[in-house]
């Protein structure tokens, strides 16, 4: 019942029917909270009530009163949405204090430290939480009490410590916000439960939807629930502890604990927490029901769980279970393991991985072989290696990576404050806290290397600078992190490849096993062709070919062959590119042996190959004004005319495509004859090889008519030259609407067809991509106009339905006819989920993201 209870109170529901500790409480649902924001902020009628009559049940079941001097009863109040959201919304624990129950529960208990340890708690969370006071005011006071006392730790104070911190923190509260600490518990459990209501819309929750793809109408539910107790002495403690290294993904307990603590002191860094494996030595018997409490829930929930915990004078209580969050490599081997140990099926496994997640895997990490000098260590936090500049603040890292910049953000921990510069950072570095502590769990949860805890730095931000011994790095400088060792490096290093591990590979093979749509790979040269290949791809779905005109010694022959001004001229530059082009499609045809290699004729804008005007015109005058060769100047004013009678409005509407194929017949017949040539070369070589000459941005099926005769008659005399028969294919790319309206009538003259959605973006919108993705795209998203980034995202709803029209004419002409995407949105989970949907034979994507597309395919089947 996640959807009405939220996460965290339907599993404590959960738990408490399989018969956990779990301390008794209630749950105010996510629909109040909804209705909480239509009434505009107020609580719904009758909830009052309802939670009245609740907390009346909750006194009767404790033997205990709200307000009670000799026995109060007190709770936590907890936030807890559909979609766990971790840190990022407001707890308030030890409710019920006030200036007469503390001394009832420190006479009652005769542990008056205690007592008042949970006060001035309660205090400091329910002045942040509800009263909005910052943080650090309270955290000032506590300070200068350890300071005075001369005490390290919190643990340390004595009740008189909290005695005279409580009167400061009231002080505080006072000053804040004009009014006493409310002292009266009713008043206190609705303020706070309305602050929990409120937290929804705070500004970090809304970011962190944000970044999660999270909807923003989902409500918080409140869990109100009976306090127990971790700090009342060295028989107490809590925890947070997973079923499996969420790192790693290896099975085994993995977790911190501290010691007479409460609430989040274990991710907060106040103390360093130990290791879960410790409390087997201090607390045998507890650690052994722990452990049997984990795998219980683990086979329960049939996943790995994040656990939080708190044991309360040698007794265990159960205070929240979910799905733990991982990274993708502990995603992986957990499903893996997890199918082997026969409690998921593949299927279900398949399911387990965000295939967005795997990109972490498929970076780069730091050249084993490279001679790196580690200055410093900390904790593995979040695997993945990154290099950049040092930076100390959140909105200095957001503004240089605007600025393009590569940032790593140091701190001494971060908090959910910090959100917007840990995204806009490459990795992060903390000084303190654990696994679990905040930055470890978000940079997980982004995928972003993160090194915690790294104890060597002494971090200065008075001088913006952080030292190990005697070395002082400075903001702004270069450092190197990987996190999945925990090393800090000097400067920048050397990165290396990815590979797949072996139970990737597993995961990957069950993929291909139940998915049935192909996945292919963009690749335009014979080392992408080769590692698209290792990751699994089943073939070429686009080779520019254009790129290879790109290259510094082949530019110039390009542009001879653009500015001749007869067939002759333009003969002699295209056979000087034939062979070179021949070389370039041998090499990949060679790659993908027994593959399909769809290879595409020249697309973009010729102007693309040409110097740019205005720097031309500056060279020019520069060369008269300093009496330059008169030869020189004259060829290049020449280039410029030409350059200028080239430019065009709307490029990305101008002279490209096969519209360069009808003007330039010359230049199709090239590479026409490359691709055979090689082809046949291969074939002579015993080689199998598939070439699918492919015509772009056709309107129309008399253009592919008129190109696909052109194309058979260069293949004919090919075969007649080398005497050698081969087999090929042409197709073309649908890319505008009127080519996807007129489908049937195109595939009637396709062998294939590929949709090139990132020009089909452009011109079913209109929107040109380089310009609205800087200038009006961002309003667009805010503003919800659109969803999502259509160049990113496949915009199902208006080009989508151009290709499902296009696919139904298409194959009601050609039953068989194979019909791929290329472009971003192949490489794209949502978007595959749609192709595979749509019925497409194949996506493609650029080497890296190969891996992905063929989970995502699986799991558009499942
Ligand atoms: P979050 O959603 O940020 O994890 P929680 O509601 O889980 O916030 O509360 C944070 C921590 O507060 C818990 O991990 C637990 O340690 C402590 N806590 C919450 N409720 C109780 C309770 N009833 N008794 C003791 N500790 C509690
Ligand atoms: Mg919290
Ligand atoms: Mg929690």
């Amino acid at each position: 019942m996640k959807g009405l209870l939220g996460g965290k109170g339907a599993n404590l529901a959960e738990m408490t029917n399989i018969g956990l500790p779990v301390p008794p409480g209630f749950t105010i649902t996510t629909e109040a909270c909804k209705e909480f924001y239509l009434a505009g902020r107020q609580f719904p009628a009758g909830m009052e009530q309802e939670v009245d009559e609740k907390v009346a049940w909750l006194e009767q079941t404790l033997g205990k009163k709200f307000g009670d001097p000799n026995g109060p009863l007190l709770v936590s109040v907890r936030s807890g949405a559909v979609i766990s959201m971790p840190g990022m919304m407001d707890t308030v624990l030890n409710l019920g204090l006030n200036d007469q129950t503390v001394i009832g529960l420190a006479a009652s208990s005769g542990n008056a430290r205690w007592a008042y340890d949970c006060y001035r708690r309660f205090i400091q969370m329910f002045g942040n939480v509800v009263l909005n006071i910052e943080h650090h005011k309270f955290e000032g006071v506590l300070e200068d009490q350890k300071h005075k006392r001369n005490v390290q730790f919190d643990n340390q104070l004595t009740a008189e410590d909290w005695q005279e911190v409580i009167e400061q923190y009231k002080y505080i509260v006072r000053k804040e916000t004009g009014k006493d600490f409310p002292q009266e518990p009713r008043e206190q459990l609705y303020q706070a439960i309305y602050a929990v209501f409120n937290s929804w819309e705070n500004d970090r929750a809304i970011i962190y939807r944000k970044i999660h793809k999270i909807p923003d109408d989902l409500g918080t539910a409140v869990n109100v629930q009976a306090m127990v107790f971790g700090n009342m002495g060295d028989d107490c403690g809590t925890g947070v502890a997973f079923t499996r290294n969420p790192s790693t993904g290896e099975k085994v307990l993995y977790g911190e604990f501290l010691t007479n603590a409460q609430g989040e002191d274990v991710v907060a860094g106040i103390r360093t927490p130990q290791p879960i494996a410790q409390l087997a030595e201090e607390m045998p018997d507890v650690y052994q029901q722990f452990a049997r409490t984990c795998t219980l829930l683990e086979n329960h929930y049939k996943d790995m769980q994040d656990i939080e915990f708190t044991i309360e004078r040698n007794k265990l209580w159960m205070l929240q279970t979910r799905n733990g969050k991982r990274t993708a490599q502990a995603a992986i081997r957990i499903a893996v393991e997890m199918v082997q140990e026969g409690i998921i099926t593949k299927e279900t496994a398949i399911t387990r991985v965000d295939p967005a997640q795997l990109d972490q895997l498929l970076h780069r990490r730091i050249d084993p072989n490279a001679k790196i000098e580690v200055v410093a260590k900390g904790l593995p936090a979040s695997p993945g290696s990154a290099s950049g500049e040092v930076v100390f603040d959140a909105d200095l890292a957001e503004m240089l990576n605007e600025q393009g910049h590569k940032v790593i953000l140091v701190g001494t921990e971060t908090t959910p404050d910090d959100i917007h510069g840990m995204v806009a950072a490459q990795g992060i570095l903390t000084s303190r806290g654990g696994m679990t502590s905040h930055a470890a769990v978000v940079a997980r949860g982004m995928g972003k290397p993160c090194v915690c805890g790294c104890e060597a730095i002494k971090i200065d931000l008075e001088n913006k600078q952080f030292t190990i011994g005697n070395i002082v790095v400075k903001d702004r400088d270069v450092i190197s992190i990987d996190g999945s060792t925990g090393q800090v490096i000097l400067g920048e290093v050397p990165m290396i490849e990815p590979e797949l591990s072996d139970e990737f590979q597993t995961l990957l093979q069950w993929a291909d096993e139940i998915r049935t749509m192909g996945v292919r790979a963009n690749a335009d040269t014979p080392e992408d062709a080769a590692k698209a290949r290792e990751f699994g791809a089943e073939g070429i779905g686009l080779t520019r070919t254009e790129h290879m005109f790109m290259a510094l010694d082949r530019l110039p022959i390009v542009q001879k062959m653009i500015l001749a001004t007869d067939i002759e001229e333009r003969a002699e530059a295209l056979a000087e590119l034939l062979p070179m082009q021949e070389g370039d499609f041998y090499g990949i045809l060679k790659a993908m042996e027994g593959l399909p290699v769809c290879i595409r004729l020249l697309d973009p804008p010729l102007h693309e190959f040409l110097p740019n005007a205005e720097e031309l015109s500056v060279e020019i005058t520069k060369l008269k004004l300093t009496g330059g060769d008169e030869a020189e100047i004259k060829h290049k004013e020449e280039l410029l005319r030409k350059v200028r009678s080239l430019s065009e409005f709307n490029p990305m509407l101008g002279h490209r495509g096969c519209r360069l194929g009808i003007t330039w017949p010359e230049v199709y017949a090239m590479q026409a004859r490359a691709i055979f040539q090689a082809t046949a070369r291969l074939v002579k070589e015993g080689y199998d090889v598939h070439p699918e000459v492919e015509i772009p941005l056709v309107i129309d099926v008399k253009e592919l008519v008129y190109l696909r005769e052109l194309v058979e008659k260069v293949a004919e005399e090919v075969k007649q030259e080398t005497g050698v028969d081969f087999h090929y294919g042409v197709g073309t790319m649908i890319e505008v609407p009127r080519a996807a309206l007129l489908a049937d009538e195109i595939a009637s003259k396709s062998d294939f067809i590929t949709f090139g959605t990132n020009d089909l973006t452009q011109t079913a919108l209109g929107f040109s991509r380089d310009d609205a993705e800087g200038k009006f795209l961002p309003p667009y998203i805010e503003k919800k106009i659109l969803s999502e980034n259509p160049f990113i995202v496949l915009d199902r709803k208006g080009v989508g339905k151009l290709m499902q029209w296009a696919v139904e004419h298409a194959r009601q002409e050609k039953p068989e006819i194979s019909i791929g995407i290329c472009g971003e949105h192949g490489g794209e989970p949502n978007s595959i989920e749609f192709c595979h949907a749509i019925g497409l034979t194949f996506v493609s994507c650029s080497p890296y993201r190969v891996p992905i597309a063929r989970l995502a395919a699986a799991q558009a089947q499942v």
